[in-house]
């Protein structure tokens, strides 16, 4: 797809199941993707619904929980971040069904990190944690994951370690914090005073009224990344993706730190 032929009426979403707590639509409709809209799709139906998109006047749509590895599979081309992280959270669709995929989670990341630290520990080693260990081996940083099941950590491409250990930065790519029911102080074997030793405190998970982790990194005096501003990175780079435009940060950021509706109908 060529990025200039993006016009008013193009349409765009977000592919999920659930996915009506995304914040995307809010944001992207405020970046000017005015058509961007919530695609709920079950797993049975993702493969039809997506080859169908093109067709029905959609240009890209970003894709989350469950089906990023599916995204991967039925595209026709994919960028090698995509292919080596095994995801992919961006499809653009061409005039000729082409269906291209494209990783923009891993570039986000770094985006928000704004550096390439020595070490990182990444929490996890679902799709998200995949993402962010590829971004972070490829910058050059040194990195360890820990998981609940060890096994499902390993050839993700970074050390293995038995429970966290310093680094300068730490990255939760578990789902431990989404509800008020789970703790990353009960739920993983981290301790409140282990979070001096990181620099930088990542929380991918995003939840209204912020997370335990970001507000006690906050409370002793990490820097922090919260889960918002990496979804305002990764749209952002889907957005220029799409229209060749460099994404306006700050409407995006504003829009989806705002707890109103987005506009229906989108
Ligand atoms: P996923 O593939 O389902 O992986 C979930 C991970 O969480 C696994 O490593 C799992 O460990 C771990 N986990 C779940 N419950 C746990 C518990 N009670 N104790 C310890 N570990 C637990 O999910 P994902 O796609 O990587 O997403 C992870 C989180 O990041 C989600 O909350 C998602 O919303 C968030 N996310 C945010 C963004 C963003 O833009 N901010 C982007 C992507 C994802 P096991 O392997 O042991 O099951």
């Amino acid at each position: 797809m060529s990025a200039t032929t993006v016009g008013p009426r193009d349409r765009f979403g977000v592919l999920g199941w659930p996915v009506g707590h995304s914040r995307s639509p809010a944001m992207m409709q405020a970046a000017g993707l005015e058509r961007y809209q919530r695609l709920p799709v079950a797993p049975a139906a993702f493969d039809d619904t997506v080859r169908a998109l093109g067709a029905a006047g959609f240009r890209g749509a970003n894709v989350t929980i469950p089906h990023k590895q599916a995204a991967l599979a039925l595209a026709t081309s994919a960028s090698q971040a995509a292919r080596a992280i095994g995801a992919a959270n961006t499809l653009s669709f061409g005039d000729d069904g082409s269906i291209a995929a494209e990783n923009t989670d891993a570039p986000g990341l770094m985006a928000a990190l704004g550096r390439v630290p020595q070490s990182a520990l990444v929490l996890g080693a679902g799709g998200s944690a995949r993402a962010a260990i590829w971004a972070l081996a490829q910058s050059g940083a040194e990195v360890f994951v820990w998981n609940r099941t060890p096994g499902r950590a390993a050839g993700l491409g970074a050390r293995v370690v038995p429970r966290p250990i310093a680094a300068e930065v730490l990255v939760n790519c578990t789902s431990v914090g989404l509800d008020r029911t789970s703790s990353p102080f009960k739920d993983l074997p981290l301790d409140a005073d282990a979070i001096s030793e990181y620099a930088t405190v990542v929380d991918l998970v995003y939840r209204e009224g912020g997370t335990a982790l970001i507000e006690e990194a906050e409370r002793r005096g990490a820097s922090t990344v919260d889960g918002l501003e990496i979804l305002v990175r990764q749209g952002a780079l889907s957005f220029s993706l799409w229209t060749g435009l460099d994404a306006p940060l700050d409407v995006m950021r504003a829009a989806a730190r705002d707890p109103r509706p987005e506009a229906e109908g989108a």
